[in-house]
């Protein structure tokens, strides 16, 4: 059972973001307003170009928006910082470190002993069971176990936000199924509050408490989904309300905007 967090309360207020490229402005993301609770696991689907990432970018500090402000526990979300963890499909592991290596270079920052920073990165390999690759090099680990490298090296930063962008999408059903549950796991373990984007709308309702279906010209959110579906669920059973999100989201992502 998951205890209340009270770290983790992500406002978006009329964030919009336009790039101007040789004087050609682009609305990616229309002025936006939303919430995430601590604690809550939140999805955004929508085709692509409908500004997924863009938002996702904001949160993470890697784009400023040219109108409003996102905020993280109340204050203001300015370039990247540790308490925003950001996954990628692509694992964007250092290749001459070993999975431990990769864990322990996001531990640098903390007054730790080499032998604590060790510890502490087994630690985080073992949360995304991967305790027996610690000595692997990137190139020698699978797309799934790379993955849980990532995440495990995310994690060691002790995220308050967890900002994930199409991060099984690289990989097979069967390892994709797998991560999907081990993320539940940890999310339950933690208590990080998550925003995962994603184009599968049967992942978003696994795994979401709510789901913001986006649409694009002008990138924007056009209708939210909540899912009070008990935990832990079982990935291959729908409640009849998840059946019939299913079909809402399918319809609003397929309808010409
Ligand atoms: P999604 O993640 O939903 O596919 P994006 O946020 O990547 O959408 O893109 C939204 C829109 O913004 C698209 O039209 C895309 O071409 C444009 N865009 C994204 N990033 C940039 C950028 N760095 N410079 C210019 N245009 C961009």
């Amino acid at each position: 059972m998951r205890t209340t967090t009270t770290r983790g309360r992500v406002e978006l207020n009329a964030v919009g973001m336009t790039y101007t490229r040789g004087g050609i402005a682009n609305q990616a993301l229309a002025p936006s307003t939303l919430v995430l609770e601590p604690g809550s696991f939140t999805s955004l689907v929508g085709p692509s170009g409908c500004g997924k990432s863009t938002l996702l970018n904001i949160l993470a500090g890697f784009v400023t928006p040219t109108t409003g402000q996102a905020t993280l526990d109340g204050a203001p979300i300015v370039g990247p910082a540790p308490e925003r963890g950001v996954v990628f499909q692509s694992y964007a592991l250092f290749p001459w470190f070993t999975a431990r290596g990769n864990v322990e270079f996001a531990l640098k920052r903390h007054p730790l002993s080499r032998s604590e920073r060790r510890d502490k990165a087994m630690h985080f390999l073992a949360a995304v069971g991967l305790e027996t690759g610690a000595d692997k090099y990137p190139a020698e680990l699978s797309g799934g176990m790379q993955q849980r490298v990532a995440l495990a090296r995310t994690l060691a930063s002790n995220p308050t936000l967890l900002l994930m962008d199409e991060p099984f999408g690289a990989l097979d059903a069967t390892t994709r199924q797998t991560m999907q549950a081990l993320l539940l796991d940890i999310w339950s373990r933690e208590k990080t509050t998550v925003l995962f984007v994603t184009h599968d709308v049967d992942e978003a309702l696994y795994l979401s408490d709510t789901i913001h279906v986006m649409a694009a010209n002008p990138g924007r959110i056009v209708d939210a989904f909540h899912d009070g579906a008990a935990r832990p669920r079982d990935i291959s059973v729908m409640t009849d309300q998840q059946v019939h999100d299913r079909h809402r989201i399918l319809e609003l992502i397929h309808k010409p905007h």
